[in-house]
């Protein structure tokens, strides 16, 4: 079977744990101190705060903004659920927009008409490995003060007009679960240039202990720290984003070129000034195809080829999140929803590979 995702563990890694096994310090230490450094450095911020997941990182940031209870966030209903969860633990009320169908990301000119009082944040996604379009979200949240997040989850690496994601907004999160672009198991990460939200989002992760005297309590907390392990693993594979993000965008350029005159299968749009990092790959398989969305991820799987569908529906539709839904819905992430398939993209694949699974698509 050619997987969707396959992990990237060398000697490096190895090399990397062993030395924090031999320091006998398995907790956040040294390597955690290093991680941070790098990220910031990745990303040109001044701080990064690594957590023990994206979505500690997501809930950590929501508290380092100040969201109250009953404050609103600005967001979309097509991601990954954690996103939304972290605003539910803040007590916040997430107010979904519809996407724009080209990129997938929040359709930025519908978040004005979603303003109101209660809002405080918006909270964007760079689905798939693409930024969203922060020059309007910024401009957005500038004319009526309110804070905006980055989801970054999936698009480490990637560039909007010239910055790194994770450097877009106010705050920017990372996530370095097993299959992100470069991962650790379970990891996460927090970017900002502002020193109070690092400084929050430090105690936050630490039980809300005051940085500088021991059990002394400033406020509720967590335990979302990282282990040096976890670190260790991380700092491996910072080594190796610049090729894996290289080597996604070759497969990518082989798809694109493969499937874009193909009638019913639409590649993906990138936006003037982003550079896209592919986490994942996805066509939208429309009724112009021989095959509908669900019969291509079928016969795929009959040759042995793994696809996964990002979204299978807008996160409204799940009952926890049912109270949320807009009215009138999303019309458009309703419809991707149907459409979406996304391909293996990792950086393992071979030429080989990907010639079999181009040519299986071609053949239909
Ligand atoms: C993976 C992901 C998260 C959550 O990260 P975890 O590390 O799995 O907690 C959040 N948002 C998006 C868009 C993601 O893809």
């Amino acid at each position: 079977m050619i997987t969707l995702a396959k992990l990237i563990i060398g000697k490096e890694e190895k090399e990397m744990i062993l030395q924090v096994l031999d320091s006998g310090m398995l907790t956040q230490g040294e390597k955690v101190s290093r991680l941070e450094r790098e990220l910031a450095d990745l990303c040109q911020v001044k701080h990064a705060v690594v957590t023990n997941s994206g979505t500690s990182a997501l809930h950590t940031t929501l508290y380092s903004l100040g969201i109250q209870p009953g404050d609103e966030v600005i967001t979309t209903p097509f991601t990954f659920i954690s996103t939304t969860n972290a605003m539910l633990m803040m007590k916040a009320k997430p107010v979904f927009v519809d996407i724009d169908q080209c990129t997938f990301n929040i359709d930025s000119s519908k978040i004005e008409k979603a303003v109101n009082k209660k809002t405080k944040v918006i909270v964007a996604v760079n689905l798939y490995g693409q930024p969203a379009d922060y020059l309007n979200i910024n401009r957005i949240a500038k004319k009526y003060d309110l804070k905006v997040v980055e989801d970054a989850a999936q698009s480490i690496n990637a560039v909007y007009k010239g910055k790194k994601s994770g450097s877009l907004a106010n705050i920017g999160c990372f996530s370095f679960y097993a299959t992100k672009n470069i991962m650790c198991g379970e990891g996460g990460a927090l970017m900002t240039n502002n020193k109070d939200y690092a400084e929050r989002a430090k105690r936050f992760r630490h039980h809300g202990q005051n940085e500088k005297i021991k059990y002394e309590y400033l406020d509720i907390g967590c335990n979302y720290r990282l282990t040096d392990i976890q670190a260790a693993i991380a700092l491996a594979q910072l080594k190796r984003l610049d090729r894996i993000t290289k080597k996604r965008r070759e497969i990518a350029a082989l798809y694109n070129q493969a499937f874009g005159n193909v009638k019913g299968l639409i590649t993906p749009f990138v936006s003037p000034g982003c550079a896209h990092v592919y986490h994942q790959y996805t066509l939208r398989v429309t009724k112009d195809f021989k095959l509908s969305r669900d019969e291509l991820k079928t016969y795929l799987g009959k040759r042995g080829i793994a696809s996964g569908v990002y979204y299978p529906k807008p996160l409204y539709y799940y009952s926890h999140l049912r109270k949320y839904a807009p009215k009138g819905g999303c019309r458009r992430v309703e419809k991707v929803c149907q459409e979406v398939l996304s391909l293996p993209a990792h950086p393992l694949l071979t030429k080989l590979e990907v010639d079999y699974i181009i040519n299986t698509i071609l053949e239909i």
